[in-house]
C-alpha cells in the first residue's frame, strides 16, 4: 500500500492507475476505522481493480463547538488494517495541503444541506460536500462508496454529483452495526459503559417504528410520534431530531410509502449518535 500526503502525488497515482484501463474506487473517511468504514473498503475491492482510500479530519465539516479537537485519531492502526485489506493507495492530506491559505471556494448544495444533520449542524454539509469535491478531482475515482449511516450525506453527495455532472458512480452500502443493534461510529468511542447501553435507544426506536408500520401503522406523524416517545424513555438521550422523510429530497413525507427514511439524531452524554431505516412496508 502507498501512503501518499500530497494532492499532486495522489493525483499523479491515481491517474497512472485509471490510465492503463484499471477501475478505481475511493472510500473516503475520517479515519478511526471500524468495521462500518472495512465494509466500504470491501465493497470497493469485490468492485473495482484498484482502491484508494482517504483518512483526512476534515475541519469545515466541523462547527466551532463541535468535537473536531478530541475527534479520534489513530492513523497507525488504521494503516495497518487497510495494509491487510490489500488496499493499493492511502490518501492522509495535513489540513494545510487540503485548504492552502487563500482558498475561498466552496460546494454549497442548496436547501438539502439544511435538512437534518444540516438543520442542527449549520455549514456540515457544505464542509462535507466541499471535501468530498476536492477528494473526488484528486482521485477522479469511476466509483465512491459511502455508508447508508449518513443517509443525509448520501443525498447531498448524489445531489452535487448530478448538479455538477461529476463523473463518478455513487455506491452506497449497508449500516454495520454491533451485535445488540448499536450503529459502529467513531463516536462510539466516546461512550462508557453506561452510555453505551444508553446508546441502544436510537436503534430501538427505529425497530419500533419498522414493527409499527408491519402491524400496519403508515401515518407518519404518528410513527415520528412513537419513536420519538422511545426515545424520551431513556433520561440520558437528548433528541436532536427524529424524522420519516424522502431519501432523496429528505422532505418529510406525508404518507408512508416503500424506501422511506427513518432517521434519528441524539445525543448520549457529548456524543452525538445517528441512525436510520429505510422502510419496507408490505
Ligand atoms: P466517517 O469516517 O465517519 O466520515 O465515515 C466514512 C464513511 O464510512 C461514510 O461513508 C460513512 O457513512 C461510512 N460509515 C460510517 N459508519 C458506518 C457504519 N456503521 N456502517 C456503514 N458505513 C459506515
Amino acid at each position: 500500500m502507498r501512503t501518499i500526503q500530497s494532492v499532486a502525488e495522489m493525483k499523479a497515482v491515481c491517474r497512472e492507475i485509471t490510465r492503463g484501463g484499471n477501475t478505481l474506487g475511493f472510500v473516503p473517511t475520517m479515519g478511526a476505522l471500524h468495521e462500518g468504514h472495512l465494509s466500504l473498503v470491501r465493497a470497493s475491492k469485490a468492485q473495482c481493480r484498484a482502491t484508494a482510500v482517504s483518512i483526512f479530519v476534515n475541519p469545515l465539516q466541523f462547527g466551532p463547538t463541535e468535537d473536531l479537537d478530541k475527534y479520534p485519531r489513530m492513523m497507525e492502526r488504521d494503516s495497518k488494517l487497510l495494509e491487510e485489506l490489500n488496499v493499493d493507495v492511502l490518501f492522509a492530506p495535513t489540513v494545510g495541503e487540503m485548504y492552502p491559505p487563500g482558498a475561498t471556494t466552496y460546494v454549497e448544495v442548496a436547501d438539502l444541506s439544511g435538512k437534518l444533520d444540516g438543520s442542527s449542524r449549520p455549514g456540515h454539509f457544505r464542509g462535507v460536500a466541499t471535501v468530498v469535491a476536492k477528494l473526488f478531482e484528486t482521485v477522479r475515482p469511476d466509483r465512491a462508496f459511502f455508508g447508508q449511516k449518513d443517509a443525509a450525506q448520501v443525498a447531498v453527495l448524489r445531489r452535487m454529483v448530478c448538479d455538477l455532472d461529476m463523473d463518478v458512480e455513487i455506491v452506497v452500502c449497508p449500516i454495520v452495526r454491533e451485535k445488540d443493534g448499536l450503529a459502529m461510529s467513531s463516536r462510539n468511542a466516546y461512550l462508557n459503559a453506561e452510555q453505551r447501553q444508553q446508546a441502544l435507544v436510537l436503534s430501538r426506536a427505529l425497530m419500533r417504528v419498522s414493527h409499527e408500520v408491519d402491524l400496519g401503522e403508515r401515518d407518519p406523524r404518528r410513527l415520528v410520534e412513537i419513536g420519538t416517545c422511545v426515545i424520551a424513555e431513556e433520561p440520558a438521550a437528548r433528541l436532536d431530531y427524529f424524522e420519516i422523510v424522502d431519501p432523496a429530497s429528505l422532505q418529510p413525507l406525508s404518507e408512508i410509502s416503500r424506501g422511506a427514511l427513518v432517521a434519528v439524531a441524539a445525543f448520549i452524554g457529548n456524543a452525538r449518535l445517528i441512525d436510520n431505516i429505510l422502510l419496507a412496508p408490505r
